[in-house]
């Protein structure tokens, strides 16, 4: 009998991607797999069950779980799915562990070996894995987008017979994944764009385009080729420097974050009160609390003129696309563990290991050992 690996409609509001899109089903049956579909598990995505073939489409959930020896899944499952699952199968998910403390222990009870796709440790080999990567640059581009959206200007330069426009100035703070990304997709819609971050590796990056590098003359290097948080004297120095530029944009677009700390402050009021009338801030950290001090996750407020609006899951407002590359992910993860149909995983293999939670009823990162403990 071949292992059956599963997918469900997600669970969580307005989640709208799916964790098996269309285009890996071949590459899932190629590994020895057979795949299980929730009916409508892609439907907010606009993906018809009829583009899932050669799958065996299940009527519920709780009759999926029963039956799935794999369970991959977009968000965490909820307590009562899991409890659906069946013991000792395998889950595999953007779980978001640190925030999910109880369902670790549903888990670990439960003696499910489950991964969490953003503990996987962020190296060359694993790039094909990353799910914060395919996701971030799919809010990034859907934040250039929005800015547009929002913005009371056209982003390019035109010339018409009735004049000649201007283009609009937008500003990015953070250069990693999602910044990069907003970068290119504002000037490919045209407009003049300037980019900011403490890591001083991204300037090339920056230039390379298109757009012109804010130099401030703080460099925040940290581990792993991420940012380190900054001194209060540089956190001073920056929001006042950058204010200055801030004040001339159009739209700004904010997307700084220093791993497992809540996003940086970067735009305070004031500097929100140097901006011109009419401005756009999309604050892309807002799942961390957002980089500006007015945003109010999940939700567009105007202050002063200034439109701020900070959304939550931006990567499932492109659903088609952010699922097909989270599917992606996904498999080449699997890729590693599935060997001639049976599930071998080799915990000496450091993506694996690293993105292990739960394993023969023991919660086996240690961190969140002692966090679930704890709890
Ligand atoms: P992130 O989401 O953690 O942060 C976004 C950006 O914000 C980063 O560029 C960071 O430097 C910047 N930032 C943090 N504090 C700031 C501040 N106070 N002011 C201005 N900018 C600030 O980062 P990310 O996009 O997930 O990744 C960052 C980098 O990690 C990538 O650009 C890359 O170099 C590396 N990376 C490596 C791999 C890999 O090898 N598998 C995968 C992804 C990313």
């Amino acid at each position: 009998m071949p292992l059956k690996i599963a997918a469900a409609k997600e669970r969580a509001a307005g989640e709208r991607r799916v964790a098996i899109d269309p285009s890996i089903i071949n590459k899932l049956k190629q590994l020895g797999l057979e795949v299980l579909i929730e009916r409508g598990a892609g439907s907010a995505a606009q993906i018809e069950d009829s583009a899932y073939q050669g799958v065996t489409l299940i009527d519920s959930a709780s009759n999926l779980y029963q039956q799935a020896d794999i369970v991959l899944k977009v968000q965490a499952p909820t307590t009562e799915e899991v409890a659906q699952m069946k013991a000792g199968s395998v889950l595999i998910g953007a779980l978001n562990p640190y925030n999910n403390l109880e369902l670790i222990k549903a888990l670990r009870d439960k003696k499910i070996t489950s991964y969490a796709m953003e503990l996987i440790p962020r190296i060359s080999r694993a790039q094909s894995m990353d799910i914060l990567s395919s996701q971030a640059a799919v809010a990034g581009y859907k934040a250039a987008i929005m800015g547009a959206d929002l913005s009371t200007r056209f982003f390019p330069m035109l010339t018409t017979a009735a004049g000649t426009i201007r283009p609009a100035k937008v500003i990015v703070i953070g250069a990693g994944v999602a910044g990069l990304q907003a970068i290119a997709t504002a000037r490919r819609l045209g407009a003049m764009v300037e980019a900011y971050d403490v890591r001083s590796a991204t300037k090339e990056q920056v230039q390379s385009l298109g757009a012109k590098f804010i130099e401030l003359g703080i460099s925040a290097e940290g581990a792993g080729g991420y940012a380190r948080e900054l001194t209060d004297e540089e956190k001073r120095k920056q929001q006042e420097e950058l204010a200055k530029h801030i004040a001339s944009a159009d739209v700004l677009i904010t997307t700084a974050a220093v791993p497992g700390r809540p996003s940086p402050k970067i735009i305070p009021d004031s500097t929100v009160a140097g901006m011109k009338k009419g401005a756009v801030i999309i604050d892309l950290a807002a799942e961390g609390g957002g980089n500006c001090s007015l945003s109010q996750p999940g939700a567009t407020i105007e202050h002063q003129g200034v439109i701020i609006h900070a959304p939550l899951n931006v990567a499932s407002q492109v659903p088609v696309h952010a699922s097909e590359m989270y599917a992606k992910n996904l498999l080449n993860f699997l890729t590693l563990m599935i060997k001639n149909g049976e599930y071998q995983a080799d915990f000496n293999d450091e993506v694996i290991a690293g993105a292990c939670l739960t394993r023969d009823g023991l919660v086996v990162n240690e961190t969140l050992r002692k966090l679930v403990e704890g709890a």
